[in-house]
């Protein structure tokens, strides 16, 4: 949600005339965007701010502006604490002064993906996520506002269109009509030009057979999905506040992989949570060899003040314990991982082209493998079929097979 909000900026900034300084030394304009879904990345936004305060000593014409998680409704508060930052403004917001100037100048070319948000904040309340307290009650997009955006985006060159929401599953509860994510797919499933569609996150509990219908009969809907299980113990869901059992999860993603063979499901895990032992532990990892993720997020817990979890539950799991447990779970997906690739060599898969590292191209399968491959022909944003002939647990390495075609056409 964060990188997509700072793409969105920096393509306003672009618009007014903005080009990327490399470092905050050599900027007119420093925008920090802040996430502080856990505290470590709480605590390195306040001391980058803390670090600018010498910016602002020696360039006192550099603007300072703060957006994301950080910034609530107690703008004074956060004032009085940072007094060198000139601006702040909410996540999803724009600044004052972006918006005076709106649409003097032609936008940019947007990347080949490109980011659209359907709906900011969360209902949910999980025990141990601060993003209700942050970002608020959940609030939908307009339907018609969402499909005329990435209409303009395909106009404008992007090729797949990845919708986001922290719940993506109850988008448009609060809309009249009630549309949801289905209907929202269909209709972008239409747009002439758009070759691929994503979106995420969903929530176990909140995920409808209507959306796993969707996701089977809409040709542009990739065949992966996001479903974070956090737990593969029920105690532990529990304390979680998730609103599923391990049961009804194992059974959601029976139903998905009936409707939709051989999507890759991805997942969110947390290692470390209040009262998890050895065994609870042992849970989760019997899930994840079970259902055998496409990947896994994995993230040790640390309880973020103002949370549930954080007021009322010990944090008793100790941190060596917890970081062994991540490592654990890492190794396990390491070798899922290496074992799910390794059987794609020989074949031919086609990716989406996002871009160039280290003299090679990059792009993505619908199931969203990374894929690396060589060619001298300007490959960005177009779909390209290419040969896997190397795995590694994180990406392929391969050789384009459509090389002739885009020569023909440029
Ligand atoms: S669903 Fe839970 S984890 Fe996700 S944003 Fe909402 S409260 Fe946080």
């Amino acid at each position: 949600m964060n990188k997509a909000e700072s793409e969105r900026l920096a393509a306003r900034f672009e618009e007014l005339g903005y080009t990327a300084a490399q470092s905050a030394g050599e900027a007119d304009l420093v925008v920090l965007n802040s996430c502080v879904v856990r505290l470590s990345a709480e605590e390195r936004v306040v001391n980058k701010l803390y670090d600018l305060r010498h910016l602002k000593k020696e360039k006192p014409g550099i603007v300072l502006a703060l957006t994301g998680c950080l910034v609530d409704s107690d703008t004074a508060r956060l004032k009085k604490r940072f007094p060198h930052v000139d601006y702040f403004f909410k996540a999803g917001d724009s600044p004052p002064w972006l918006e005076k100037t709106a649409g003097l100048l032609l936008p940019p070319r947007p990347a080949p993906s490109a980011y659209v948000t359907i709906s900011q904040g969360c209902d949910n309340f999980c025990s141990y996520c601060i993003v209700p307290y942050r970002r608020g009650r959940e609030r939908s997009r307009p339907f018609a506002e969402i499909v005329c955006e990435a209409q303009e985006l395909v106009r404008r060159g992007a090729k797949e269109i990845i919708l986001l929401g922290q719940n993506v599953d109850s988008y448009g509860r609060d809309l009249a009509g009630k549309p949801d994510l289905a209907d929202l797919l269909s209709e972008l499933n239409g747009i002439e030009g758009l070759a691929r569609l994503r979106f995420l996150t969903n929530h176990p509990k909140d995920m409808s057979h209507k959306l796993i219908k969707a996701i089977a009969n809409l040709d542009k809907v990739c065949e992966q999905i996001n479903l974070p299980v956090q737990a593969g113990s029920d105690e532990i869901l529990k304390a979680m506040s998730r609103g599923y059992t391990v049961d009804r999860y194992r059974r959601l993603v029976a139903e998905i992989h009936e409707n939709v063979p051989g999507i890759a499901i991805t997942t969110d895990v947390i290692v470390g949570f209040p009262g998890e032992g050895e065994a609870r532990f042992g849970e989760t990892l019997d899930l994840l060899s079970a259902i055998k993720f496409a990947t896994v997020h994995v993230a040790a817990y640390s309880p973020r003040p103002g949370t549930a979890a954080a007021r009322d539950l010990p944090d008793d799991v100790p941190p060596g314990v917890k970081k062994a447990r991540l490592a654990e779970v890492e190794r396990l997906q390491e070798s899922i991982q290496a074992a799910d690739n390794a059987r794609l060599v020989g074949g031919t898969i086609e990716i989406l082209v996002e871009g160039r590292k280290n003299g090679k191209w990059y792009g993505r399968t619908r199931a969203d493998k990374l894929v690396f491959f060589s060619s001298d022909l300007d490959c960005l944003g177009r779909l390209v079929g290419v040969r896997i002939e190397k795995a590694s647990a994180w990406s392929l390495q391969g050789v384009i097979k459509t090389e002739n075609n885009i020569q023909e056409e440029q």
